[in-house]
This record gives C-alpha cells, sequence and structure tokens, in this order.
C-alpha cells in the first residue's frame, strides 16, 4: 500500500526515509538519504525488498515533487542497502554507483541485470549541490561516507549508528580500517553524521571518538581475558559479553571478537593456534619482549 513512508529533512538539501528492512534489533529499518536540488535527487542506499516495498519508496519521491533521479549511490554492498537500488532504478532510471571492492557482493543483492551498477566517482554535482564520494573501508572493504557539501553533513552508512555500535568482522569488515575510517570522521568534522540505522548524529566527532574508546575498551578486554591462557573465539564471546543475552546479535558479536583477533594478531600482541587435538583455532597473547625478537 503506497504511501507508508514520510521523509524527514534533516538537513537542507538532504531527507531521510526510514524503510523497513530485516536488519538487527533494535533497528528495524535502514536509511534511504535522498539529496535534492528541485525537482532533481541523488538516493543513497535503498533496503526495499520487494517492488511493493520499493513503490512505496517511489511514492514518497513522487510526492516530494522529485521528477528525476541523477545517481543512486550504496554506501556499501549489504543487502539492506542495496536490493532496493535497483528496483528502484527500474521506474526511475539512473547509474547505481558502489566502489569497486564491493562490486561482486552487491550484484548478487541487486538481482536485476538490466540495472547499471558502477565504479563511483569521487564526486557527483547536483545542479548546486556538490557531492564527494570518500573511500572509508572497515565495515565492508568498499565501504563509502557520502559528504553533501553544502549541508557539511556527512551520511556514514554502517560505520555509526543512531544508538549502540556497528559490527565488524568477516567476511569483508577490517578492525584497523575502521578505526582510521572512524578517525577521519572526526578529521572532517562534519555538523551531522546520517547513519544507515537510527536517527541523525548531531556531533559525528563526538561519536566516532565514542565508538573507538569503546572498540579499545574491547580489545584491551580481549587482551586481559587471554591473560589466564588460550581461548577460542566462542569462548572470548563468553567472557566479553558475560550475562548478556545476544540473541540474533550472537553471530555478529563473534564476527566482531574476531576481527579484533585478527586486528591484535596485526599488531603482533596477539597469536592463534590449532594445535590442539579438537583443531580449533585458540588465541594467545604475545608478551611485550616476545614479539620484539
Ligand atoms: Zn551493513
Amino acid at each position: 500500500m503506497p504511501g507508508l513512508l514520510h521523509a524527514k529533512r534533516v538537513s537542507p538539501n538532504v531527507l531521510k526515509l526510514a524503510v523497513p528492512t530485516p536488519t538487527l534489533p533494535p533497528f528495524g529499518e535502514t536509511n534511504t538519504y535522498v539529496v535534492c536540488d528541485g525537482g532533481r535527487a541523488v538516493v543513497i542506499d535503498c533496503g526495499a525488498e520487494t517492488p511493493e516495498a520499493a513503490a512505496d519508496v517511489l511514492a514518497e519521491l513522487q510526492r516530494l515533487g522529485i521528477q528525476s533521479v541523477a545517481a543512486y549511490v550504496a554506501t556499501h554492498h549489504h543487502v539492506d542497502h542495496t536490493r532496493g537500488l535497483g528496483l528502484l532504478s527500474a521506474s526511475m532510471p539512473a547509474p547505481i554507483y558502489i566502489h569497486p571492492l564491493d562490486h561482486a557482493a552487491a550484484r548478487q543483492h541487486v538481482r536485476d541485470g538490466t540495472v547499471d551498477l558502477r565504479v563511483a566517482p569521487t564526486a557527483i554535482q547536483l545542479s548546486g549541490v556538490e557531492i564527494r564520494l570518500l573511500h572509508c573501508p572497515g565495515h565492508t572493504r568498499g565501504h563509502l561516507h557520502v559528504w553533501v557539501l553544502p549541508d557539511n553533513a556527512l551520511v556514514v552508512g554502517d560505520h555509526l549508528a543512531g544508538t549502540g555500535s556497528v559490527w565488524i568482522g568477516p567476511p569483508d569488515g577490517h578492525m584497523g580500517d575502521y578505526y582510521a575510517s572512524l578517525k577521519r570522521v572526526e578529521e572532517l568534522a562534519p555538523e551531522i553524521a546520517l547513519p544507515g540505522h537510527g536517527d541523525a548524529i548531531s556531533d559525528p566527532a563526538q561519536a566516532s571518538r565514542a565508538l573507538l574508546e569503546r572498540r579499545l575498551l574491547r580489545e584491551r578486554q580481549i587482551v586481559d581475558a587471554l591473560a589466564d591462557g588460550p581461548l577460542t573465539v566462542d569462548e572470548l564471546v563468553d567472557i566479553v559479553y558475560r550475562g548478556r543475552e545476544l540473541g540474533p546479535a550472537l553471530e555478529f558479536a563473534k564476527r566482531t571478537i574476531f576481527a579484533h583477533l585478527e586486528h591484535l594478531s596485526e599488531q603482533g600482541s596477539v597469536g592463534r593456534s590449532t594445535v590442539a587435538p579438537d583443531l580449533r583455532t585458540r588465541y594467545h597473547r604475545i608478551l611485550e619482549e616476545e614479539s620484539l625478537t
């Protein structure tokens, strides 16, 4: 039934549509951002799953007076950010821009073979509105931040969330890259950050610092837990999230702990081995003197 979505203005040239998607609690929606200049728009992310759900988005674009789309942009390949882009472009044709490192995976989600999936440029000019696409990996290898210059608004995909934290991990997340991308947000000092899930973030620099601190605290917890001997990822999840009912988030907690362990091993403070008879990978702490030799 069209007419269910209501756009909310989040900055002078940007509107937000919260589109229902099967995403992790506490969110049941993924944000679509519409950068407009008059009747022309650039649409960022859309997770609408069915032609009916995409029709709701199109009905709202129409109600807003948008006559044409100059480009679609995906912050990253995950299905809750990309599935709807193919469906929208069937009705309002325009190229879909995505970073080359996320192309192959995105193609699985944007199923319609006729869509025009292209390599993301570094900038898009929408009449008077300049938009820059910044490669900020971490959540995925090709993750993009979209900077709407006149508004000093930064669409941050799944690198920040309206509330809580985000998951980083396999198959294509990288914790070290994620830290660098959080620092980049701080350096860019946007006035507002627009996350893939939840409300706009009014102090992006502070939010990025807080998330970085949270991740570094987790790394310290992991290293501390390993002081008593080698542990598996599952054992570490039990220790780090002790007493918390994770439900469907358990899988993503595991991935995040794994990404932390990979990062710690890249830094030389954690090692891994599969010598135990059960052949499960266990991680151990590498003392500083050891890592220097
Ligand atoms: Zn994602």
